[in-house]
């Protein structure tokens, strides 16, 4: 199934068995490759010298349109499940690895491009990405990384000079783009997955491809296997059938950890109000990051049904309040292969998924107990003022930082109580302001008296989990809108301004503003999948 006429076409897409992966080599037509922007911090990962970007060849060696020495190009074949429904084989379809850099501390990196043209999982389309949704990837690959949540990094954006059509229907010309993407593993649920569903012959795949990920990315399982020391567990029925033991079994241990990574990583983006948009299980690494960035959202209106991705309507599968669930129907998807190739048993599997709502749940009640600076979890606090936060739809990100600058003094004066919270309470009625006194006097009940700690603990310690900037959506269309007339500086500014989210950056605080009316156009708070 060639694209008919197409000249990138020496690539045939097509079905690919009994392998995880297909040599091939990008084949962008890049006319004038201009390298954009760049991550020091990843830059430093791979040992690769400032010096280097200044290097003529760097934007040709990084779009792939000039071989990199030493490179073995290859895309993954992986599948999943889409929206719920099993899909088949999907794979790198737009993503080609060039190979993985060894740092001087023994770390293997993989660098991979996304955007360098049709590989055998292209399907139907090209390969290509535009510069919007290049841009988005990047910036978000960083700001989370410094926000402290795992992911998939990126050391640099580059444009092609090559235009792109990606809504067929308007078929309007795009600029191209390509993002070096960066990741110990860019392995996924579905990279086990295809194997699976393929059959008997294939099976034997998914045990090679486990042994690999334990091997190179969990080392510490194989150690604590067959050791006298190591912990049995229970789980939750009470007949002695239902102990897992986790050192017998590399896998069963293995599932273990990724549903417990996946657990911590989905916590923490509930946390910063981070809704993904596309959670199918071939978006879901096997590290517990956070990989494939497309119709991603943060919050900025408490919205718990806010989904950012127009192909997510009307079921809203993939909205904010739904995330921790579709972390555990993945979990299930990802151990039903592994049990299909007799790796883990049902027990095993059932494990895996208890240990991801234990784990979700610990997670989650920590962060909530340090974004609101208590000293311990209180259930009611918190979900009250998640109701009262989606009954204003107030600001998920402002008014956690503002939060702090309540002072925990009983005596305050009733019409000064809601003072700290004025720019995220504008428009509000009486007797919605009189839930919301009713709410902060319950909270600085809670965070006076006692051993607890001094005003200016309490904030410091709230400041640095609560970020004052974050990559809202109508920040990166900015960015995106500047860009797409050939000035680049709102989005270096962007990256600059994402590095240290939880500090106050003087001269910068119209970036924390509330989101302007324009931010809630479809197209800037929502997008589709195949942006
Ligand atoms: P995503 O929704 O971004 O996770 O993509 C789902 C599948 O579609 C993956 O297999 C991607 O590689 C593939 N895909 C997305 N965009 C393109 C494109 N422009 N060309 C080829 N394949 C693509
Ligand atoms: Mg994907
Ligand atoms: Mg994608």
């Amino acid at each position: 199934n060639e694209l008919p006429g197409d000249p990138r076409s020496d690539v045939i897409s097509r079905k690919v068995f009994h392998a995880c992966y297909s040599k091939v080599s990008p084949s962008v037509q890049v006319d004038d490759p201009q390298l954009v922007s760049w991550s020091d911090s990843v830059a430093e990962l791979l040992d690769l010298h400032p010096k280097e970007f200044e290097r003529l060849d760097f934007p040709l060696l990084l779009s792939g349109a000039k071989p990199l020495p030493g490179a073995m190009p290859y895309a993954q074949c992986y599948g999943g499940h889409q929206f719920g429904r099993w899909a088949g084989q999907l794979g790198d379809g737009r993503a080609i690895t060039l190979g993985e850099v060894l740092n001087s501390k023994g770390e293997r990196w993989e660098l991979q491009l996304k955007g360098a043209g049709r590989t055998p999982y292209s399907r139907f389309s090209d390969g290509l990405a535009v510069l919007r949704s290049s841009i988005r990837e990047f910036l978000c690959s960083e700001a989370m990384h410094c926000l402290g949540i795992p992911t998939t990094r990126a050391l640099c954006l580059l444009t092609t000079g090559q235009g792109v059509i990606r809504d067929i229907g308007n078929a309007k010309e795009e600029p191209g783009a390509i993002v070096c993407r960066v990741s110990q593993s860019f392995l996924r649920f579905g990279s086990y997955q295809i194997h699976a569903s393929r059959g008997e012959e294939d099976l034997e795949i998914v045990g090679k491809l486990a042994d690999y990920a334990i091997r190179h990315h969990f080392p510490r399982i194989e150690k604590s296997m067959n050791r006298s020391d190591g912990l049995s567990f229970k789980t939750g029925d009470d007949d002695d059938d239902s102990v897992v033991d986790l050192t017998s079994n590399k896998y069963a241990a293995w599932v273990v950890e990724v549903a417990e990574r996946t657990a911590t990583l989905f916590a923490r983006w509930q946390g910063v109000g981070f809704t993904h948009g596309v959670l199918n299980t071939d978006n879901m690494s096997i590290l517990g990051q956070t990989i494939d960035y497309g119709p991603f959202g943060f919050l900025d209106a408490f919205d718990p049904s806010y989904t950012p991705n127009t192909t997510d309507l009307p079921g809203r599968r993939y909205c904010f309040a739904n995330q921790p669930d579709i972390g555990l129907w993945n979990i299930a998807q990802f151990a039903e292969a592994l049990a299909a190739a007799q790796l883990i048993n049902e027990k095993e599997a059932n494990y895996a998924m208890e240990r991801y709502g234990d784990k979700f749940m610990d997670e989650y009640e920590a962060i909530m107990t340090k974004k609101l600076g208590l000293s311990k979890y209180n259930k009611e606090m918190i979900s009250e003022l998640l109701n009262n936060m989606a009954v204003d739809k107030v600001d998920y990100t402002n008014i956690f930082r503002l939060l702090s600058n309540v002072k925990a003094d009983p005596n305050t004066p009733e019409d000064e109580l809601l003072k700290p919270l004025k720019t995220v309470l504008l428009d509000i009625g009486k007797e919605r302001k009189e839930e919301w006194i009713k709410w902060v006097r319950g909270y600085i009940h809670e965070v006076s008296g006692g051993d607890t700690p001094s005003d200016e603990e309490r904030k410091a310690r709230m400041d640095s989990v609560n970020p004052k900037y974050i990559l809202r959506n109508y920040l990166c269309q900015s960015a995106i809108d500047a860009a797409e007339q050939g000035d680049f500086s709102e989005v270096k500014n962007l990256l600059r301004l994402m590095k240290r989210p939880y500090e106050e950056q003087p001269g910068m605080e119209k970036y924390a503003r509330l989101p302007p009316a324009w931010a809630y156009r479809p197209g800037v708070c929502m997008l589709s999948c195949s942006s």
